[in-house]
């Protein structure tokens, strides 16, 4: 498979890290509880797909759902850095779908298992054209907006992130030695819905900076 990264010849996906829970109204409306540090967990790089690819809904699910997210490209090798410094270990950002298979996370949440296979099929890390990022623009005032057969489903800002990127770099780099390559995303805020076969996804960040189009089959 390749794992190269459009627009950044020098680099190849790693880890691509996910955070759970971090926008208040995602949180009610999955009826979880705020947690007192970020909650991880991650996708395996084969599930990333891009601009154009297809969604496919697996046979063993009935209900997966869109999360529109701000995802983050790490640009350096970290650990442990503060957040002040963390900005240092971006090198671009755009628009993702953390697409998630809800019957089945539902189902090993019951049973506290972990969700790993719910989060991570084949297809279900859509990620747009990834931005340079270059200190200029301000990652926690970006509009986030999800449309499917062009009605809107999400529709929000990065503002509203409990824990912003700053600290979930930091975060993650006390846990996790970063790479460049790696991607953060940094959760989902209110809306997520299900998506049928034959659905069409727009994702888009602060007005086409970045976006996204998927088909789901
Ligand atoms: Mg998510």
């Amino acid at each position: 498979m390749n794992f190269s990264i459009p627009s950044y010849p020098d680099l190849q996906y790693g880890s691509v890290y996910c955070i759970g829970r971090n926008y208040v109204e995602h949180i009610h409306e999955m009826k979880s509880e705020k947690t007192t540090d970020p909650v991880v967990f991650l996708k395996p790089r084969s599930s990333i797909i891009h601009d154009g690819d297809t969604i496919t809904i697996p046979e063993r699910s009935n209900n997966v759902h869109h999360e529109i997210e701000l995802v983050i490209l790490i640009g350096k090798k970290v650990k442990d850095i503060s957040p002040e410094h963390a900005a240092s270990a971006i090198r671009g950002f755009g628009v993702g779908i953390d697409v998630t298979a809800r019957d089945i996370q539902s189902d090993a949440k019951s049973k506290g298992l972990p969700w790993s296979l719910a989060k991570g099929f084949d297809t279900f890390a859509p990620v747009g054209n990834l931005l340079p990022f270059e200190g200029t623009v301000d990652l926690q005032n970006l509009k986030l907006q999800l449309k499917v057969n062009g009605k809107v489903r999400q529709d929000d800002s990065t503002a509203k992130m409990i824990f912003p990127v700053d600290e979930l770099i930091s975060y993650l780099s006390y846990n996790f030695t970063l790479y460049p390559g790696d991607l953060i995303f940094t959760g989902t805020p209110k809306g997520v819905s299900k998506l049928s076969s034959g659905d069409q996804i727009e994702a888009t960040l602060d007005n086409n900076l970045s976006t996204l189009a998927v088909h789901v089959e």
